[in-house]
């Protein structure tokens, strides 16, 4: 039989997981998960490019890693682990930062669309590195496979660039890495945005019913359809893509009623919030079971951290080996 091939993906621990999170990464996770060799990361450095407060990141941590296991993900066959544990992804960050222009990295439209998003009129240094060190995140682990949403795709262009660079020039080292998308690449948010924990358009994973739909009724839909009876554009209304993910089943008979008229937006938009809290109702005692025994996710973590520490390290002993750096 085959190796398994290994999966490396991870999530910014900066607030609770959204939607968007959820369809556009964790959902492959669990599904990829045991045909795959899982590795997740919880990329603890990468928050200090929009935030400098670093009060939040270990709550934010224990809340994103509940929301994961929560939703599938079994930290036995799939270790996670912090960034910041792991002096290798600084190690090799730097050395990466040696294979790949400043002209390429400005040239990525992730940083061009953070950079509007956030309104952050002067970059700073770590946020240009952003794919390098998660370059250096995905190829210690020899990661094969990416399951990421849209925007994370560029960055993934750059880790197969600087991955084939490498292996030119010292040896053949690493994989060159494949990105997965989901069948829905990038969420919208309530307000059409890409659904994001830094944007304030979020549905959370871990939100109960009520807020489910009191966000939902807030959502920007098909602008034309101002009355009921109005007949509606479904390919640009937000919540028509939810109901894709959420409502599959629905959809042809949503898509039908909308385009006539028979279906107004209020009771659209009920329906999609009872089909999202129903999907996630299944992960709610695991997640508050977690939540409240916050020493079993420092196990997990702990535990996660002392394997893929060991696998770093040898893929670092192999780095140093063939650049004959000691
Ligand atoms: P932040 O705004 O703090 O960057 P985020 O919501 O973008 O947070 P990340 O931790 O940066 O979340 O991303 C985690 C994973 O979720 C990545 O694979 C990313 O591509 C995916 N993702 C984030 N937002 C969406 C979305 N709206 N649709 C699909 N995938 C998404
Ligand atoms: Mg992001």
């Amino acid at each position: 039989m085959s190796r398994k091939k290994r999966i490396l993906s991870g999530m910014r621990p900066t607030g609770k997981l959204h939607l968007g999170n959820y369809v556009g990464a964790l959902e492959n996770w669990v599904k990829l998960q045991g045909e795959y060799d899982n590795f997740h990361l919880i990329a603890d450095y990468h928050v200090l490019t929009t935030q400098t407060d670093t009060s939040q990141i270990l709550e934010n941590t224990l809340e994103m890693v509940a929301d994961w296991i929560a939703c599938g993900i079994d930290p036995d066959q799939s270790p996670v682990f912090r960034q910041s544990q792991i002096k290798e992804h600084a190690e090799l960050h730097l050395l990466f930062s040696m294979l790949v222009t400043t002209a390429r990295l400005e040239r990525n439209p992730t940083l061009k669309e953070q950079a509007k998003d956030l309104n952050m009129d002067s970059l700073i240094y770590g946020h240009l590195g952003y794919p390098v060190l998660q370059s250096a995140d995905i190829l210690l682990y020899k990661g094969e496979v990416v399951p990421v949403g849209e925007d994370q795709a560029p960055h993934v262009e750059i880790t197969r660039e600087i991955a084939r660079k490498f292996n030119t020039l010292y040896g053949e080292v690493f994989p060159i890495p494949q990105t997965k998308l989901a069948v829905i690449p990038r969420l919208p948010g309530l307000d059409g945005a890409k659904m994001s924990k830094s944007l304030n358009n979020t549905i959370l994973v871990a939100d109960s019913p009520d807020e489910v739909q009191q966000k939902v009724m807030r959502a920007i839909t098909d602008p034309q359809k101002i009355r009921r009876n109005d007949p509606g554009h479904p390919e640009v209304c937000n919540v028509f893509t939810y109901h894709k993910q959420f409502n599959a089943q629905e959809v042809p008979q949503i898509e039908a009623d909308c385009k006539s008229g028979v279906l107004g937006c209020v009771d659209c938009k009920k329906n999609c919030a009872k089909k999202i809290s129903d999907t996630f109702a299944p992960y709610a005692d695991k997640r508050n079971h977690l939540i409240n025994h916050k020493s079993e996710l420092l196990d997990i973590i702990a535990d996660g951290e002392k394997r893929a520490g060991k696998v770093a390290r040898e893929t670092m002993e192999a780095v140093r080996e063939v650049m004959k750096l000691g």
